[in-house]
């Protein structure tokens, strides 16, 4: 099977898979019943790492973290490294679905708001005819609830868990719960069930290879500004690091 070797983004362990590579790659470690935490990881999320240790902890002790985003694959290539494509969580997201289906995996939905994941599994259960979702969990609880949510992910037989908490929570629910859940693949999507669910627009393909993907999420939700702003931070610590290493 393909050994991938990670490579250094700033400190977090990329795998530079290409998206069937990826899908193999999960597809193998699922069926072995092996536990593996999935980070799509692009520049937001690799900026979040460098001031939150407990996430650059999280990101380093996944099993399997993946270049999303035009910024990750940009920054990879910068840095010398061979970077083949984007491995978006989204489509990597349906992909797996797809997979599900075929290979008769139960799929566990936790997260978005209440309703949404319901949408998603009836949309899914249409694209996707033979597909098993086991359950569905919205993503507003308090702490009290981590418990009955981890049961009830672990009574419905799950073997795909995605989880839409939006980055660093997912990924930090995740982490802490990893050795309990019995989900072989435990995966962050963010805003995925939205999309599926027809609640949010997704950039038309023009735009995704272009390269312009956060331009349209920032259209659609001004209120991401602010987050946004990291990413020219992102570049310029991607070019200084890579000065760094040339001197
Ligand atoms: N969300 C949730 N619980 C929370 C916070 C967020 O279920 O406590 C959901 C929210 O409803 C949305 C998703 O998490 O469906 C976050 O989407 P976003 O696009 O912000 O995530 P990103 O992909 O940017 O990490």
């Amino acid at each position: 099977m393909n050994v991938i070797t990670p490579i250094k983004i700033l400190g977090v362990p990329v795998h530079p898979y290409t998206m069937n590579g990826a899908v193999e790659k999960i597809v193998e470690r699922v069926s072995q019943k092996q536990k593996t935490l999935v980070v799509t990881a692009n520049a937001e999320i690799i900026m979040m790492g460098q001031s939150d240790t407990e996430y650059m902890e999280i990101l380093n002790k996944a099993a399997l973290v993946l270049p999303d985003g035009a910024g990750t694959v940009w920054a990879g290539r910068k840095l010398g490294y061979e970077v083949p494509e984007r491995v978006a969580g989204y489509d990597l997201f349906l992909n797996l679905m797809a997979e599900a289906a075929q290979k008769n995996f139960n799929v566990f939905f936790f997260g978005a708001a209440p309703g949404v994941a319901e949408e998603a599994k009836q949309k899914c259960e249409t694209l996707y005819p033979g597909i098993s979702i086991v359950g569905c969990r919205n993503g507003y609880f308090k702490d009290a609830d981590n418990h009955s949510i981890v049961e009830e992910i672990n009574n419905s037989g799950a073997d795909l868990l995605f989880v839409a908490l939006g980055a660093p929570k997912q990924e930090k629910w995740l982490a802490k719960y990893e050795d309990t859940l019995k989900p072989s693949l435990l995966m962050g999507i963010g805003g995925s069930f939205d999309v599926v669910a027809g609640k949010m627009e997704r950039a038309p393909k023009w735009m995704q290879d272009a390269s312009l993907e956060w331009l349209f999420r920032l259209y659609k939700q001004p209120s991401r500004f602010r987050r946004m702003l990291v990413l020219p931070k992102f570049v310029i610590k991607v070019l200084r690091f890579k000065s760094y290493k040339a001197s």
